[in-house]
C-alpha cells in the first residue's frame, strides 16, 4: 500500500475507505462489514466515518467491523458543525468513541464550518488531544480562505488534513487550495473519489484509459486522485468485490498520454473556483 505522511509524521494508507450510506439497510450489514474487513486485509487501513452518517449507525457498524482489529486501522470520524463548540466537540467525540467501541480516534475532523468560531472548535480538539481521546485533528470542506483563517489561530498549524470533494470531474481545488495545502505539507483527503459510482464511471475517456491499463474506470479515477503522493482517497465500497477492485488502483501509474486525455476530457481550472461540496 502507498503511504502518505501527515504533518505530525504519521504515515497513513493513501487509499482508505469511506462509510457514508453504510448501515442504512439491515440486509446489507453483513456485506458492508465484510467489505471493510477485506479493505483492512488489503491495506486500506484508513477508515472514515462521521457522527452524522446514518445518525451514528455508521460508527456503530465500523466499530463492529473493527472488533479485535482496532490496532490495524487509522480511524477517522467527524464532529457535526452544530456540535462543534468548545465543550460540544468533546461531548460529540465521547459519543462517537462509545459507538465505535474504542477509547481513541486517530483523527477527528470538523465536518464543515458551522455556527461556532473556529477558535472554539480548535480548543475542543486540543482538549481531546490532551485527554488522549484523539491523536490528531483536521477539517473538511474548507476553502483556501478558511484554511488561512484556521492556520492563523493559536494551534491552527496542527491541522492534519482537509477532506474535500475531488475526482476527475471535480478539479476546482487544483487552482489554489491544493497548492496552498501542498506548500504547507498538509495532505488533502479526497472524498467521493469515484464520483459516487455515477456517470463519471461511464465517461468515455475514463473507459478508454481503463482499457489501456486492463483496469476499470473506478480504478483510473482512484489512480488520478493518488497522483503526486500528497493525497489520500477514501472511496466507499459496500461490497467485497468493489473493495478489492479499488485496492488494486494503487498499482496503476498513469502515463503522460493518460494525463493529457484526462485534461482534455476534464479540463483543469484556469481561475479560482469556489469549493464544491456534497
Ligand atoms: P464514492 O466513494 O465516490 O462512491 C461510492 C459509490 O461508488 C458507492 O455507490 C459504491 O458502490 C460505488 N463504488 C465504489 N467502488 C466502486 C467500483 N470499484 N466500481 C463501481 N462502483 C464503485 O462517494 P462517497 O461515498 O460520497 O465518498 C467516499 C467517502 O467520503 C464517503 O463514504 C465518506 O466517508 C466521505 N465523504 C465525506 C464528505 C464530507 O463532507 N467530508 C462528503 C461525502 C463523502 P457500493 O457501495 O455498491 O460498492
Amino acid at each position: 500500500m502507498r503511504m502518505v505522511t501527515l504533518p505530525d509524521g504519521t504515515e497513513v494508507s493513501a487509499l482508505g475507505q469511506g462509510t457514508w450510506m453504510m448501515a442504512e439497510r439491515p440486509a446489507s450489514r453483513g456485506e458492508e462489514i465484510a467489505a471493510l474487513r477485506a479493505g483492512l486485509d488489503a491495506g486500506m487501513r484508513l477508515i472514515d466515518t462521521a457522527e452524522i452518517y446514518a445518525d451514528g449507525a455508521s460508527e456503530t457498524l465500523v466499530g463492529e467491523a473493527l472488533a479485535g482489529r482496532r490496532e490495524e486501522a487509522y480511524l477517522v470520524s467527524k464532529v457535526a458543525p452544530s456540535h462543534a463548540s468548545r465543550t460540544g466537540t468533546v461531548k460529540a467525540c465521547e459519543a462517537s468513541l462509545k459507538r465505535l467501541g474504542t477509547d481513541r480516534l486517530d483523527l477527528y475532523l470538523l465536518h464543515w464550518r458551522g455556527p461556532y468560531a473556529l477558535e472554539e472548535t480548535v480548543e475542543g480538539f486540543e482538549r481531546l488531544v490532551e485527554a488522549g481521546k484523539i491523536r490528531a485533528w483536521g477539517v473538511s470542506n474548507f476553502d483556501t480562505e478558511d484554511m488561512e483563517e484556521l492556520l492563523a489561530l493559536p494551534g491552527g498549524e496542527r491541522c492534519a488534513t482537509n477532506q474535500i470533494l475531488y475526482n476527475p470531474d471535480e478539479r476546482g481545488t487544483e487552482f489554489d487550495l491544493l497548492p496552498f495545502l501542498s506548500d504547507r505539507g498538509i495532505p488533502a483527503m479526497a472524498y467521493s473519489p469515484v464520483g459516487q459510482g455515477g456517470a463519471l464511471l461511464r465517461h468515455p475517456a475514463l473507459e478508454r484509459i481503463a482499457r489501456r491499463h486492463h483496469a476499470t474506470p473506478a480504478q483510473i479515477a482512484l489512480a488520478f486522485a493518488l497522483e503526486g503522493d500528497e493525497m489520500i482517497a477514501i472511496p466507499k465500497a459496500g461490497t467485497v468485490a468493489h473493495v478489492l477492485e479499488n485496492a488494486k488502483a494503487v498499482a496503476i501509474e498513469l502515463t503522460q498520454q493518460d494525463c493529457h486525455e484526462l485534461d482534455a476530457a476534464f479540463p483543469p481550472p484556469q481561475r479560482k473556483q469556489r469549493l464544491s461540496v456534497i
